[in-house]
């Protein structure tokens, strides 16, 4: 089914491997079956003898109206068990793609209709969009044209607080800047944080004309290199209190229920040589600089679009601008998100003594699922608010733009 949409261009190429993937999305994760497709699977005499022993019925009372029930994993394998020894599902070999449920048939699509519009975007937690985004400099080069969108998918409805218009506008401003690419990509996230703590009052005002100006104002500072100056006297300062409760939430978090999350957690612990017995401190924030620098910066020059297009993705995917009653929530969310991929990246880099595009591939899906399906992130935002770290101020010190 073609549908009209706004997509950035790796949406509209994508295509599903299925039992080529290497690491299909069919386990360790709980699939929420929708309530209409678990009538169904109740109900359908065909359909019954393959799923019936397959499924789980939702005992939340909270949840169980929108989802009644899940699919059990198989405990031997943590696999789906719907899924057959190849690796394909048997409803779909069986009933073809109609017979799934709106998770399977969405995934790894986020489908959101924002005003008028319908935007469409994946999740970096699929090793095909990862990939994309990785290797594809023009992957998020937006358009609004024809999208095939799978039968029965989910779409969501975006709950803007107000000030509709001014809000689409800032995220617009926000792609823009962040795609600057003349400048290196923590400049520009540094000055997104700027731009988001000058507009938070104009969003609550819903003074849209006036935040025209300032995002006009801003794409002429840029071209002006205007905050160079104000980064240079910013690194002077720089200290690394941030980068101290990111290396403790790593820890921390490290047993997570995610096998290949978990791997790469553990890999980033052994890079800095952390362990649960040894106080965290500069020597390892030392050891996590130098990564940074000599695996992480390394790739960044072969790869410049790489990370922005991660980030530009996220931006998309949670829609911030626009759901965030306040701006700087979104912006933490964001910035906790960003700064823990980087951690693990250099930490990884320093224990493997490499850091490749397929690296890049590998833990960024990797970490896409880890993230959507632990509370490490979440972790993380607490310890920042609780420390009084998440604001610009914070934010730009861990930059080091
Ligand atoms: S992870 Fe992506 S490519 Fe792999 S099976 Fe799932 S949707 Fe398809």
């Amino acid at each position: 089914m073609q549908h009209d949409a706004l997509a950035p261009r790796y949406v509209r190429n994508f295509s599903c491997t299925g039992s080529k993937c290497p690491d299909n999305c069919c386990h360790t994760w709980q699939v929420a079956i929708d309530a209409e497709t678990y009538r169904g699977y109740r109900t359908n005499p065909a359909v019954i003898p393959l799923v019936e022993d397959k499924i789980a019925e939702n005992r939340d009372l909270t949840t169980k109206d929108t989802i009644p029930g899940y699919f059990k994993m198989d405990p031997k394998t943590n696999r789906c068990s719907l899924q057959d020894t190849s690796g394909l599902c048997q409803l779909v070999k069986n009933f073809g793609p109609n017979a799934l449920c709106q998770t399977c048939t969405t995934y790894p699509r986020s489908i959101q209709q924002l005003g008028e519009d319908l935007l469409i975007t994946l999740s970096d937690s699929c090793p095909v969009a990862a990939k994309s985004l990785i290797t594809q400099p023009d992957a998020l080069e937006l358009d609004f044209a024809p999208v095939a969108i799978p039968p029965n998918p989910y779409a969501s409805g975006v709950d803007v607080p107000n000030a509709f218009n001014a809000r689409y506008q800032l995220l617009q401003g926000l792609i823009t800047l962040l795609r600057h690419r003349e400048q290196s990509l923590e400049m520009r996230l540094f000055i997104c944080g700027l731009l988001i703590q000058k507009v938070q009052p104009l969003i609550e005002a819903n003074q849209e004309d006036k935040l025209e100006e300032t995002l006009g104002l801003f794409y002429s500072l840029v071209e002006e290199g205007y905050f160079e100056e104000q980064a240079i006297e910013l690194n002077k300062k720089s200290d690394g209190s941030l980068g101290l409760v990111i290396l403790n939430t790593l820890r921390r978090e490290h047993q997570q229920q995610h096998t290949a999350f978990n791997e790469e957690l553990t890999r980033a612990l052994k890079g800095l040589n952390i362990t649960a017995k040894i106080p965290l401190g500069t020597e390892h924030l030392n050891q996590l600089d130098k990564a940074r620098k000599k695996y992480l910066t390394n790739l960044e020059k072969k790869q410049p679009h790489a990370l922005e297009n991660l980030v530009v993705n996220w931006l998309l995917g949670s829609l911030f601008p626009m759901k965030s009653e306040n701006l700087m929530d979104g912006w933490t969310n964001l910035m906790a998100r960003y700064l823990l991929l980087r951690t693990l990246l250099s930490a990884i880099g320093a224990e493997q003594k490499k850091l490749d595009t397929q690296d890049l591939i590998r833990i960024s899906y990797r970490f896409g699922r880890g993230v959507s399906h632990s509370k490490i992130l979440n972790t993380l935002i607490v310890e920042l608010i609780g420390r009084n770290l998440n604001n610009t101020a914070a934010f730009s010190l861990a930059l080091n733009p």
